[in-house]
């Protein structure tokens, strides 16, 4: 029998490939980046155990120059280089990353900043490109050589000069076609845009040449061109710099320029973890809601990083639906940079910095909470709804990570009060924490039904959100205390009232019960004479599990 090879359009195979990794051309930049850095990290940790070697910061560095005339992109690096079998084996054989292989050789050594391993990263070039050049001398090579493509079609070698160590990457920059502007490859501001976003934490210097227009010198109306070599990453993110380095001032600043929001944040998490997952994070709780925080505009999630490169700007499986309103970023170098987004949903690292962020959040919540009960207040103005629909959310499976946040405006004290306060308060013959639910403190005060309970000495929670009653309903108790509304039928008072309650009563007034039922017929299941209530003449109550309140949001939902 002859076996017989698949045969593929490589082109289409390749533009597939690369469609479905990536969502945005503009990524090729911090593809070939990602790549220089790693070259220059394989020379860093050669010269670690090559003592001819040595390894000087100042000399290693990538270069990003635009041509507009000739319509091509420069990306040169200082880095190890390639040999003709490199250039063959690296770039000749899609998937196949050399940089994954020296991770592996190198395994002893500490390696892991390398950010390459799947070996697809180089061919986003053509995203942007018809033709890609690659110019490279290998370390210890006297010999450079050139390969060249234009995509699937295959490539070409050839000797060449280079003087230096290193590789030098030419895209010619595609013409703009009716769909596509290709021409902001090759603009100076775009491109130092693009380097900011994706790549501003690579740690060695990448440098433009940038042009502009400055007043000549003794000059005050008269302009000159010139250009010069900026630094334009910043190298060091802030979240590898050591907390004690850092002040408040830094941390805000930080989330300014990343535009988390317009407010101050009213906190600060700064978290290095080095257990079972290692990551760094720094993490806001901000002070005010965004405007579009109830929309369907908000997005909830964290930018992510893998080793210091951006891999996505709102990862919305780092966080939970309860703890949206908290902005921030993850670095991990747990985590691989092409990976996609349905790749990341399963990802085991990932759950684990989600778990792990979960609890650094309700920490820092709860010792807010605890220390700074102002700030805390101000947030859970901002933000306590959000924990309430939390609890609500999926059959209360939440309830036990958010029921400790929650806070309600109390009848004794004025003011809000967590459930732990209310229960610490409570007298010894209290069985039940109280609520009572209206649409405002004012209108929940004229109820008759919160008289008995305050003449009582009992606190009791007023409940003016719509989801308060809904949320209380999942915890069902706390502390081993029931919520009761101060509507329901057994208030759980009146043992001593009901001996009192006789017969006669009852009957006396049976006539006038029965009346009133008729009159009010479909509108009330019962009449009845009431000994809770004080100087109102009547009251409403429930026996079933739905409230008043509730009922009336229930149908006030659309169907
Ligand atoms: P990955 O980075 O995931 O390994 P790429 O497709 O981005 O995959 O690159 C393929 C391989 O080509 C790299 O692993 C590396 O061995 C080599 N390579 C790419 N760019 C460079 C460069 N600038 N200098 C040296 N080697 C490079
Ligand atoms: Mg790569």
């Amino acid at each position: 029998m002859e076996k017989k090879q698949f045969q593929a359009e490589s082109k289409r195979l390749l533009e597939m490939m690369i469609n479905s990794i990536y969502t945005q051309k503009e990524i090729f930049l911090r593809e070939l980046i990602s790549n220089a850095s790693d070259a220059i990290d394989k020379i860093y940790y050669k010269a670690l155990t090559d003592d001819a070697l040595v390894f000087d910061k100042d000399s290693y560095f990538i270069k990003v120059v635009a041509d507009k005339a000739n319509r091509t992109l420069t990306i040169r690096d200082t880095g190890i280089g390639m040999t003709k079998e490199d250039l063959e084996n690296n770039l000749g054989i899609i998937a196949k990353s050399g940089s994954l292989a020296f991770k592996k050789e190198n395994e002893a050594k500490d390696g892991h900043n390398i950010i390459g391993q799947f070996g697809v990263g180089f061919y986003s070039a053509f995203m942007v490109a018809d033709v890609v050049t690659v110019t490279s001398k290998a370390l210890n090579s006297d010999v450079a050589y050139r390969w060249q493509s234009t995509g699937a079609d295959g490539y070409t070698i050839e000797a060449c000069e280079k003087d230096s160590v290193g590789t030098e990457i030419v895209l010619t920059i595609k013409d703009n076609s009716e769909d596509d502007n290709y021409d902001e490859y090759l603009d100076e501001y775009r491109l130092k845009a693009i380097i900011k976003k994706y790549s501003d934490f690579i740690r060695y210097p990448i440098k433009m040449d940038i042009a502009g227009k400055r007043l000549k010198e003794g000059s005050e109306s008269e302009f000159e061109d010139y250009e010069e070599e900026q630094h334009v990453n910043s190298m060091v993110p802030i979240w590898r710099k050591n907390k004690s380095e850092l002040t408040p001032e830094d941390y805000e600043k930080f989330y300014h320029e990343k535009h988390y929001g317009f407010d101050k944040p009213l906190k600060h998490i700064h978290v290095s973890a080095d257990g079972a997952v290692i990551y760094q994070a720094i993490l806001f709780i901000p002070e005010n809601m965004p405007f579009d925080y109830y929309s369907k505009e908000f997005e909830k999630g964290l930018e992510l990083y893998a080793n210091g490169v951006l891999i996505m700007d709102k990862c919305a499986d780092l966080l939970p639906d309860y703890f949206s309103f908290v902005k921030g970023m993850v670095d991990s170098e747990s985590l691989s940079l092409n990976i996609s987004r349905e790749m990341l949903q399963h990802d085991r690292q990932l759950k684990l910095i989600a778990k792990n962020i979960q609890s650094k959040i309700k920490g820092q919540l709860q010792s807010l909470l605890k220390d700074e009960r102002d700030k805390y207040e101000q947030f859970y103005k901002a933000f306590g709804r959000q924990l309430k629909f939390g609890v609500y959310s999926d059959y209360g499976t939440h309830k036990d990570v958010l029921q400790d946040l929650l806070m309600f405006y109390s009848s004794k004290e004025k003011k809000l009060v967590t459930l732990d306060e209310y229960i610490a308060r409570m007298p010894e013959d209290q069985k039940y924490i109280y609520y009572a639910s209206g649409e405002s403190i004012e209108r929940i005060d004229k109820l008759p039904q919160t008289e008995i309970v305050s003449e009582k000495g009992y606190e009791y929670l007023y409940f003016t959100d719509d989801i308060d009653e809904f949320a209380i309903k999942m915890i069902m108790t706390y502390k081993e205390k029931e919520f009761k509304s101060v509507s329901s039928g057994d208030l759980g008072i009146e043992a001593d009232d009901k001996e009192a309650e006789n017969e006669s009563d009852k009957n006396e007034n049976q006539e006038l019960f029965d009346y009133m039922k008729n009159l009010l017929s479909g509108k009330v299941s019962n009449v009845k004479a009431s000994k809770r209530l004080k100087t109102h003449p009547v009251c409403l109550s429930t026996d079933g599990d739905v409230t008043i309140e509730m009922e009336k949001i229930l149908n006030a939902m659309p169907n």
